[in-house]
């Protein structure tokens, strides 16, 4: 506490005050674990930048996945969010324990699996979720937030960082070499973009390769068309992305037809096929069963 000129006492600002993060490490015994994915940031200004990506925070509901040490909590906490955090270390929960104090009332964590989480339960909705995903875990769980069957779904947008090469896949455009089954199932119901990106240099340890940071808004999704057929027909047509629609779709019931009925050429590979097209041949097969 300090005192203003009245007299009266400033609560001082205890996220400020809170020792550095390699600090934390150190203390805590947090050395990091490739098993669980553990590669840290640690430079303030960059998690200040991350935590201003999906726009003010302030008084907003923010999941995070896998605080670890606390470095991007604590600027989610800056940013003036309420957090909810899901981390499987148990290592990591005394460390993040001192911040919940720091910010009272302000954060919850939960120890365990992020991949066994009932979020739209656990979380008010019109939540924002931003995480520095551990990568083995990144995919599945985002495929899982696309692929919601209500929506707009639970969450608000998404912030997350992936390997440079996935958030690739995820903003790509049809004919190139990283569409594929991931692109179709972020840009059928969202927008998804490349916020920035962040070198390997800013991790403890560094990563092999570059990361960026994805943003993602859930945009009014096209009707008549289920989430489960656009995922199997995306499954198939991927699944042999070298070869033409005829023979990728021949084990899917019903596939060569809604192909035919859509007027798509069966000559044609998966990877020609723009975001729209794929929506039409599900809508078509769903509309024949
Ligand atoms: N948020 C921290 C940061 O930015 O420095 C740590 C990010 S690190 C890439 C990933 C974090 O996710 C680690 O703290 C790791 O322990 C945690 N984690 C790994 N698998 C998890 C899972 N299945 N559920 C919840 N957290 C997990």
């Amino acid at each position: 506490m300090s005192d203003d000129a009245a007299g009266l006492p400033i609560p001082k600002d205890a996220l400020a005050a809170l020792p550095p993060l390699r600090e934390v490490i150190a203390r805590h015994g947090l050395a990091a674990k490739k098993s669980l994915g553990q590669n840290f940031l640690l430079d303030g200004n960059l998690l200040d930048r991350i935590a201003r990506v999906p726009g003010s925070l302030a008084g907003a509901t923010v999941y995070e996945v896998g605080p670890g040490p606390g470095g991007l909590t604590r600027a989610l906490l800056r940013a003036g969010a309420n957090v909810v955090a899901v981390e499987r270390d148990d290592r990591a929960l005394p460390a993040l324990a001192e911040l919940a104090e720091a910010a009272p009332g302000r954060l919850s964590v939960l120890g365990g699996d992020a991949l066994k989480q009932d979020e739209a339960a656990l979380l008010p909705p019109g939540t924002h979720v931003v995480a520095n995903l551990p990568y083995n875990i990144g995919t599945a769980l985002f495929v899982r937030w696309l692929t919601t069957d209500a929506w707009p779904p639970w969450w608000a947008t998404l912030t997350l960082m992936f390997q440079k090469e996935v958030a690739q896949r995820i903003v790509a455009a049809p004919d190139t070499s990283a569409y594929g089954r991931l692109s179709v199932l972020a840009q059928w119901r969202t927008l998804p973009k490349i916020a920035l990106d962040v070198p390997r240099q800013a991790f403890t340890p560094p990563p092999s390769i570059t990361s960026s940071v994805v943003h993602v808004r859930p945009v009014a999704a096209p009707t008549g068309v289920s989430v489960r057929t656009l995922e199997t027909l995306t499954a198939a047509a991927f699944g042999q992305r070298r070869k033409m629609l005829r023979a990728s779709l021949r084990g899917l019931a019903g596939g060569p037809e809604a192909l035919e009925r859509c007027g798509i050429d069966a000559a044609r590979r998966a990877e020609t096929l723009s975001v729209a097209e794929f929506v039409e041949v599900a809508r078509s097969l769903d509309a024949s069963r």
